[in-house]
């Protein structure tokens, strides 16, 4: 295991960066190889650190599941990364010692129709043109039928992404739960849906089923697919894949959230 790659933000300080990244892993013998990559060292924030992951998963030709991510943010402290960018030096020493933690993060996947999608922050089914509704199923129990924009399925790692921003909790690191949050749900006499968000167990599957999803799109983090002729779709946890990450010293999880809101 000594192959690596580097994904950093396009500015000028995480580029800078990059080169002095490159620089200290060649003396130290580990091998450039975007291709093949061991390790993949993420420059900039948690945005980069979705981008990257979600590049290994379509360009590489390394699986996922064998590549392991190692972060240093170029703004505030984020929730992908231990390090700042003025504490470059303890981040390159402690990868070197291998004196760090591998921990590994759950991946959403989303199938419909064949295709497979996955997600380490959300997966979000939204209408913007018109009023969608979706019969949810838990587990294969038919929940409830929700109208409005959409519904966003969020990570642990997600809840304060996305999910935050439409309401939902966040969650604290380590637990195994998904959230499912409503986006601009309808609440009348007529149509009714548990409008709070809901958080459920780390193994539970979700299927969405609508007559259409005519000018509906699924977005997988940053990614977005058309999903018209789509009637039925489920989103759980991927059971073959999970993000590696290399964590130096240990953040309170409090400490990030006091950060960056
Ligand atoms: P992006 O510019 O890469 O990211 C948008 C912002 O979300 C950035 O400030 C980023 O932080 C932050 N962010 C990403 N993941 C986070 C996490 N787990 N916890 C806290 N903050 C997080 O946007 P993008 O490429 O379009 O989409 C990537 C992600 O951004 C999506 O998965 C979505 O969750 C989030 N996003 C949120 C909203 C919203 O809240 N209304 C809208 C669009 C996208 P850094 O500055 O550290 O990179």
């Amino acid at each position: 295991m000594n192959k690596f790659t580097v994904i950093a933000r396009p500015d000028p300080v995480s580029e800078q960066l990059k080169q002095r990244t490159i620089a200290d892993l060649e003396k130290n013998g580990y091998i450039y190889d975007p291709d093949w990559p061991d390790y993949c060292f993420v420059i900039g924030g948690d945005g980069t650190f979705i981008y990257a992951v979600h590049d290994i998963l379509r360009k590489h030709k390394k699986n996922l599941d064998k590549v392991h991510f190692y972060g240093i943010h170029t703004g505030t402290l984020g929730f992908y990364t231990d390090y700042l960018d003025s504490e470059y030096d303890e981040f390159m020493a402690t990868f070197l010692s291998g004196e760090y933690k591998i921990t590994d993060y759950p991946l959403l996947q989303v199938e419909y129709d064949g295709h497979k999608h996955n997600a380490i922050n959300e997966i979000r089914v939204e209408n913007s043109a018109r009023t969608q509704l979706i019969d949810v199923y838990v587990n294969g129990e038919k929940f409830e039928t929700f109208r409005g924009t959409g519904l966003c399925v969020c990570t642990q790692l997600g809840s304060t992404a996305y999910n935050r921003s439409l309401g939902g909790a966040v969650m604290q690191e380590g637990l195994d739960f998904i959230e499912m949050t409503e986006m601009a749900g309808i609440h009348h006499s007529k149509y009714r849906s548990l409008e709070a968000p809901i958080i459920l167990k780390g193994d539970t599957v979700l299927e969405f089923r609508s007559p259409t999803f005519k000018d509906a799109i699924i977005g997988c983090d940053a990614d977005v697919y058309r999903i018209d002729e789509v009637t039925s779709i489920t989103i759980h946890i991927c059971q073959t894949a999970s993000v590696h990450m290399i964590r130096g010293r240990q953040v309170s999880y409090f400490d990030r959230l006091k950060s960056l809101f």
